[in-house]
């Protein structure tokens, strides 16, 4: 696997041609990014093959003054065991210095999609994601990359910018990967206190009951009652958000008459956790 830790080492690998798979990630990598990599191999193949890189930065500016930048967990020889062992061609590990340039002056902003939902709790953080995918995109001129519907905004978010902006890179959405207990996998999970880790599998427990809710017919608030029951029992959450979205669009909706997206957003202690599941009321189309 070759590691390039700057653009132009980047740029270098990429020149031979042929097609390229990106997986963006901030490392700490679990198997729900190693999920991504497999994803972006399964597209590659059906293609005629190509190579996959995956990007490991821990961006600056998708994080608030008071968010955890510092702390955020970094382990980059695993890392690229991890990605040697997953089958990756190559990981870009470039520094701070290197992707942003002093005096640089050009963000990208997906207007509506970044100002709602976590975009409200995390002012500025889509910018941040919507500016270095950008930059990741030009630099390594992918033809498709994967990303996790764990982060369903930032998908979305994603979505929009290539479409509006006519990126010619094909989004790859990759399914939620758990632990055994139904925890999302994500690198701040090894952030919760013992405590904390046990009580955090309550967001995939409430989710699934919504899910079922919703196929058997619940409206928006008995729904929203469920949810906040259920994740109100356990005294180590903490309620930021919960919400239930139109799962194409992420418009508010009345009532559930086509798919729904609900999405978590819970604290236990310090950590700030996400998740998220499509529902899909009895007759509803496919959202895909
Ligand atoms: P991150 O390193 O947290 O920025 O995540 C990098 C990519 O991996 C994003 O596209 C995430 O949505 C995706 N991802 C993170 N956790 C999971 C998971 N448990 N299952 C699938 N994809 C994930």
């Amino acid at each position: 696997m070759q590691i390039c830790r700057d653009k132009g080492a980047m740029r270098d690998w990429r020149s031979p041609g042929g097609r390229v798979a990106l997986v963006p990630t901030m490392g700490a990598l679990h198997d729900g990014h190693l999920s991504l990599v497999a994803h972006a191999r399964r597209w590659l193949d059906t293609q005629g093959g190509g190579r996959v890189v995956t990007s490991i930065f821990v961006n600056p500016t998708q994080f608030g003054p008071n968010e955890d930048l510092a702390t955020y967990p970094r382990d980059e020889e695993n890392d690229i065991a991890l990605l040697e062992q997953a089958g990756c061609d190559a990981v870009f590990l470039p520094t701070v210095a290197d992707i942003y340039r002093p005096g640089a002056q050009t963000v990208v902003e997906v207007t509506d999609l970044s100002r709602m939902l976590m975009g409200r709790l995390r002012p500025g953080h889509f910018r941040g994601v919507a500016t270095v995918v950008t930059k990741l995109f030009n630099i390594v001129r992918p033809d498709a990359a994967a990303f996790g519907e764990k982060d369903y905004q930032q998908l979305a978010v994603i979505r929009q910018m290539v479409a509006d902006l006519d990126m010619p890179v094909e989004i790859l959405p990759v399914p939620t990967v758990r632990e055994a207990d139904g925890l999302a996998m994500s690198s701040r999970n090894r952030r919760l206190s013992p405590g904390e880790r046990a009580a955090a599998p309550v967001l995939n427990r409430a989710l699934d009951q919504a899910q079922r809710m919703v196929a058997e017919g619940a409206g928006l608030s008995a729904t929203r009652a469920a949810l906040r029951r259920i994740i109100g029992a356990e005294p180590l959450a903490d309620i930021r958000s919960i919400d239930i979205r139109d799962a194409a669009t992420l418009s508010r909706i009345a009532m559930i008459q086509a798919p729904v997206v609900i999405l978590l957003a819970v604290r236990f202690g310090d950590v700030l956790l996400i998740d998220q599941r499509v529902a899909h009321p009895k007759g509803a189309p496919d959202v895909r």
